[in-house]
């Protein structure tokens, strides 16, 4: 596949167009199998959820895509310094060759067709390593997109994570991880000795911080969205809250009402999705279990159940720094609600821990919101929202230190997955012979000037 990279390159729109509508079509036609596949690989994934979460993104991608990428692609004129006139200077963005994917099991089908829309807008060929936690989905992905591409265009791997680690020190011309930041250190290792750039989508701890004019019904409305859409296994998902200790109360009564009315009946709710295997189960029960049991609220009447892996959300207040729940990733439908004093021991709060994905501000007052963008560095950022800055097309999507490196999505992802090289063109009338030795009284008068 490299070698055709290199001697075929996808040069032209049409070709990429065309590619664009062949996934398009692709997700069309199998959209219900695909469904059906992730539903398996969770134990029950909501297939409203797939639609919304990982459908509906992917289609707008690709519409985006197609709407815009013609232009990306063109070659383009910048600025050049009055000093190289009449010279000019250009971008020219070309196809890297050869993009590796590797895609976690939470989104498994949006977090392998966004890649592969940027990847393949830029030109590119493709190889995906699917999860082998989500192997019911890599199956019905690998046998569609057989269909649909050649296999010198886009092959899918699939197997354990042995394959992962050898697909990972694959000579590709980009690597593009999504997943967990343990695992995505090793991915950078291992594409070290080839030199591969890496993109790495990571996760870790998204705060959100509730100020004290905030409409509390509203940032519980949203906040509980993100935390139990995917029954929170989301990268983006609200980890925990920052707000006032006196509110906390109230916040616990409207996650419950807002249970009651979105999820009514959570044990036979067809909205509602379950944990991928045993392994997280067991990982989030433990979390909470070694809580103590006063800091614990149910926001329904319903239990986890071991046997089916529901796992109804839980609020947790106030847990311990160095607890489990406040030390990792959460990734479940679990929610910290934490206190500070001030706006600047919020801020502290987060600028103490490594740089996160996402960080979520309610409220209205202009002046703290500002403080808190201006303070605080992560990924992206949404007021008075969660999660919805994923699905905008015109936004980068990545994160920063520990939760990422590089971003993608729309124009960031086709700039991201291209060469976009620089092109200096001389003018047949030029200056700079004058900048030749022997450096005479010239050169040195004008470098006089210059260096003053
Ligand atoms: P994971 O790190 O276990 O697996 C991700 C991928 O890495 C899989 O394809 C797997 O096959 C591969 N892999 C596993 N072990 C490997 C190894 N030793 N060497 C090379 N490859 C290996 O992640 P996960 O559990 O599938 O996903 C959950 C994590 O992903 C969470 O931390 C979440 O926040 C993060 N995530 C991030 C984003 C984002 O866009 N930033 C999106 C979704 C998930």
């Amino acid at each position: 596949m490299q070698e055709l990279s290199r001697t075929q390159p996808i040069l032209d729109w049409d070709t990429r167009a065309e590619l664009l509508d062949k996934l398009d079509a692709l997700l069309r036609d199998n959209q219900d199998t695909l469904a059906q596949s992730i539903s398996s690989d969770f134990g029950y994934r909501s297939t409203s959820e797939t639609q919304f979460a990982e459908l509906f993104p992917s289609f707008t991608g690709i519409t985006h895509a197609k709407k815009n990428g013609k232009s990306w692609m063109k070659t383009r004129r910048v600025a050049i310094s009055a000093l190289y006139l009449p010279a000019h200077n250009e971008i020219q963005p070309q196809p890297l060759g050869l993009i590796g994917i590797m895609v976690p099991w939470n989104y498994p089908l949006y977090l392998a067709i966004g890649p592969m829309i940027d990847a393949l807008t830029a030109g590119n060929r493709i190889m995906i390593k699917m999860s082998e936690a989500a192997p019911k989905f890599a199956q019905a992905f690998a046998e569609a997109i057989a269909q649909y591409f050649s296999s010198d265009m886009v092959s899918v791997v699939l197997g354990e994570v042995d394959i992962a680690t050898e697909f990972s020190k694959l000579p590709f011309d980009h690597l593009l991880y999504t997943g967990s930041t343990e695992v995505g250190k090793k991915v950078m290792a291992a594409a070290a000795p080839n030199l591969t750039p890496v993109t790495l989508e990571l996760g870790g701890k998204s705060p959100v911080i509730v100020l004290d004019d905030a409409n509390l019904e509203s940032a519980v409305n949203r906040v509980m969205m993100g935390k139990t859409i995917n029954a929170g296994q989301t990268c983006i998902a609200p980890d925990y809250v920052l707000i006032q200790r006196p509110l906390h109360q109230r916040f616990i009564e409207l996650a419950k009402e807002w249970m009651q009315a979105h999820y009514p009946d959570i044990a036979n709710n067809e909205d509602y999705s379950y944990i991928i295997n045993q392994q997280q189960f067991d990982r989030v029960q433990g979390y909470v279990e070694s809580l103590p049991a006063d800091s614990v609220h149910k926001t329904t009447d319903v239990d986890a159940n071991i046997e089916t892996r529901l796992m109804p959300p839980v609020i947790v207040t106030e847990p311990a720094l160095d607890s489990d729940v406040m030390q990792n990733e959460i990734f479940a439908p679990v929610l910290p609600l934490m206190h500070y004093d001030t706006l600047d021991d919020a801020i502290d709060f987060i600028n103490d821990r490594p740089r996160p994905l996402a960080l979520y501000v309610f409220g209205n007052d202009d002046r703290s919101i500002e403080q808190i963008r201006t303070h605080t560095v992560s990924g992206g950022v949404c007021i008075n929202e969660v999660i919805i800055h994923v699905a905008q097309h015109d936004l980068p999507f990545g994160g920063v230190g520990h939760s990422g490196m590089g971003s993608y999505h729309g124009k960031a992802g086709f700039e991201r997955l291209s060469h976009m090289k620089p092109v200096f063109v001389q003018s047949k009338l030029n200056g700079l012979n004058l900048f030749l030795p022997p450096y005479d009284k010239l050169f040195k008068r004008a470098m006089g000037m210059f260096l003053k």
